[in-house]
């Protein structure tokens, strides 16, 4: 490489940082946990860096592009979803930007997964009785019981790359399925899911024949028993069918009562406050959460109600936060490294300088040839 490319990083990334500095990039990264201030990173970006790793903590937007005017060539962002670079304004300035599709689905599907079996069996209020010396007998259903998570109905709300795998986990619980995608309906893949259940159904795996299938979306809130969302934030104006506030109290109050909300999406995507409320008055059984409209989850939240703890799980947007997944320099397994070869497909220029055949860049509109 003739040319030393400066980039800022606005969190430290692992190794992958090492490797980008092997390969002669100057590399500097913002040194605290928390992220940098919008002025700091537009003081970098007008400095003339070439390349800008961000996270969903940054707002990338006109204000950034401007100061990166005639020098900065790429933002490399260190998560699949970009809701806080603004797409319109990097294709008004044509600078292309990278996520980390992929490789995070597995992690943040099992996570999800995860979530919804801690809720429904009530694993958080139980380990509590333990630790608290409250466990002062065995029951046989006091002081409380939790709900199965085998054989029940799961629908689930954007069947993209996450929603998929989540699908594929529930396989093993023999759940039945109900999607909801109003982009597009998979059904390749449902005929597949549907091929491997009837399988262990035929085989004398299960006594239930599960079953998925494609439902529009009120049918899938009023029938489910779990409702698991993998949507991207689109808020108005960016989506014919946005995303923003879609568990509002409308369709909180379509859920059954004894139904489970799962959301490790994007916070804004549900209407906490109708949330915090539909909890308090029971008009579902409960929530897990792993985004937020605001995070950190602030400490007045209405979330945080300790009449609504015991139905109410809050996770720190950690569906992703595994090891591998998130460190490996490998751009087939970690989010760094697919990071860091995203940033270096632009910069070096591969794929012959093509931005439209880069498979990390998500704005291609904005360079087809
Ligand atoms: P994806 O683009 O593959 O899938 C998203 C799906 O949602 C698409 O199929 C799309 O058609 C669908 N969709 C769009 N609008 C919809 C609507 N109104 N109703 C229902 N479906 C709709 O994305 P992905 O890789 O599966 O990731 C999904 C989202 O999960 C990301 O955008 C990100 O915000 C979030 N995420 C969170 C974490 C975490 O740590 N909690 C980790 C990874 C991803």
């Amino acid at each position: 490489m003739d040319k030393k490319f400066r980039v800022f990083a606005t969190c430290d990334i692992g190794e992958a940082i090492e490797l980008l500095r092997s390969q002669g990039y100057v590399v500097e990264v913002y040194p605290g946990p928390q992220a940098p201030a919008k002025s700091l990173i537009v003081e970098k970006v007008k400095s003339g860096i070439d390349g800008l790793i961000t996270t969903l903590r940054d707002s990338i937007d006109a204000e950034v592009f401007e100061a990166g005017k005639g020098s900065l060539k790429v933002v490399a962002q260190f998560a699949v979803g970009f809701d806080n670079i603004n797409r319109a304004d990097a294709n008004r300035y044509k600078i292309p930007f990278t996520n980390t599709a992929d490789v995070l689905t597995e992690a943040t599907a099992e996570f999800a997964f995860f979530m919804m079996g801690t809720l429904a069996r009530k694993m958080w209020s139980a380990e509590h009785l333990t630790r608290e010396m409250k466990w002062g007998y065995w029951h046989p259903y006091l002081p409380f019981l939790g709900d199965e998570v085998t054989g029940k109905t799961v629908a689930v709300i954007g069947t993209g790359r996450i929603g998929l795998a989540f699908i594929r986990k529930c396989v093993g619980f023999d759940m039945n399925v109900l999607c909801y995608d109003p982009a597009y309906e998979n059904h390749a893949f449902v005929k597949t899911i549907q091929e491997m259940t009837d399988f262990r159904h035929a085989r004398g795996f299960t006594k239930e024949k599960a079953w998925i299938k494609y439902v529009p979306f009120e049918q899938a809130l009023r029938s489910a028993d779990f409702v698991s969302v993998h949507v991207p934030l689109l808020r108005a104006g960016e989506s014919a069918t946005p995303t923003y506030h879609l568990f509002n109290q409308a369709n909180l109050k379509l859920m059954k009562p004894t139904s489970y909300l799962v959301n490790t999406s994007r916070g804004p995507v549900v209407d906490e406050a109708a949330l915090a409320r539909a909890l308090r008055e029971n008009w579902i059984a409960g929530a897990a959460l792993d985004v937020y409209e605001k995070e950190p989850l602030p400490e007045d939240s209405p979330l945080r109600d300790p009449a609504i703890a015991d139905r109410c799980r809050l996770m720190p947007h950690f569906a992703s936060a595994a090891r591998i997944t998130r460190l490996s320099t490998d751009p087939d397994k970690g989010m760094a490294g697919r990071c860091v070869q995203g940033l270096m497909d632009v910069l070096q220029r591969n794929y012959d300088g093509d931005v439209s055949k880069m498979p990390y860049v998500v704005n291609k509109e904005a360079f087809g040839s």
